[in-house]
């Protein structure tokens, strides 16, 4: 159902050997909605993303995603990462398989589909993205933007709950950022829930329900993205503002 809590994250720090790179994080996604993070380069986005499909570990305070509650003796990791797709600044694509083997073996593989199956998924969601014609092709001959789509299709075959997104438009050619962020325009109105890293303001204006400013491990700010645009209330919030828009 629509609003229910779908993320749950209440108290967590999380160290590296003993540099503290997130101090007591609270937030709640609940299903539908659409956040985009923001905040300097190091201020911990990635690692709290990560922490969301135990890609890192957290040691303090509890994370429930889906109904799981995240811990270290868990034995179902792989329940929660059905359920949450990744989608990563450098595509991270499997180069020695073709798109379509790209966006088949998942649901092959982790889901137990079968070959037809997994074909007729995969067809569907690189129709989704628009890009069915690469299906033959390998990654590297496509562009960053055409390997992002690949990327994002990809993810949704496993039919996810939630989609994160780590920086998709930061490697690629200012010409090809719109492609990806129709993309991902296009899952947010189909009521995607949504966690996206990113810097590009003009995407989190439009689709975000709630943008959320970290800096050194810690959320300084939250709000609606008109609130948070044009009356940031902290003074590192306006300063990382004046540097990007
Ligand atoms: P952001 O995504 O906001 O740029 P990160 O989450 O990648 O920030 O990193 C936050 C901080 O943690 C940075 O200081 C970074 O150098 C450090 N860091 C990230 N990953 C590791 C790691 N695996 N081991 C040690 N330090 C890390
Ligand atoms: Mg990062």
């Amino acid at each position: 159902m629509n609003g229910d809590k779908i993320i749950e994250v209440k108290n967590v720090s999380k160290w590296y050997g003993s540099f503290k790179v997130l101090t007591d994080i609270n937030l709640t996604v609940r299903k539908g909605e659409r956040i985009v993070v923001c905040g300097p380069s190091g201020s911990g986005k990635s690692t709290l993303i990560r922490c969301f499909n135990r890609l890192e570990a957290h040691q303090e305070g509890e994370i429930t995603v889906n109904g799981i509650t995240l811990h270290d003796r868990m034995r179902n990791v792989g329940d929660v990462r059905k359920n949450v797709g990744m989608v990563f600044q450098h595509f991270n694509l499997f180069p020695h398989m073709t798109v379509l083997m790209n966006c088949m073996v998942g649901p092959m593989w982790i889901k137990g589909k079968s070959e037809a199956e997994a074909r007729q998924t995969a067809l569907r969601f690189l129709e989704r993205v628009r890009i069915p014609e690469q299906a033959n092709k390998y990654p590297v001959q496509l562009s960053g933007g055409q390997q992002q789509r690949v990327a994002i299709a990809r993810s949704l075959c496993m039919q996810p709950q939630i989609m994160l997104f780590d920086e998709p438009t930061s490697a690629l050619d200012p010409e090809m950022v719109s492609e990806v962020l129709e993309t991902m325009t296009s899952l947010a109105k189909d009521g995607m829930t949504m966690v996206c890293v990113t810097h590009e303001m003009g995407f989190a204006r439009a689709v975000a329900d709630r943008v959320i400013f970290m800096n050194s491990g810690q959320i300084v700010e939250e709000g609606a993205p008109q609130d948070f645009f044009s009356n940031p209330r902290h003074e590192r919030t306006k300063l990382f503002l004046s540097q990007i828009l």
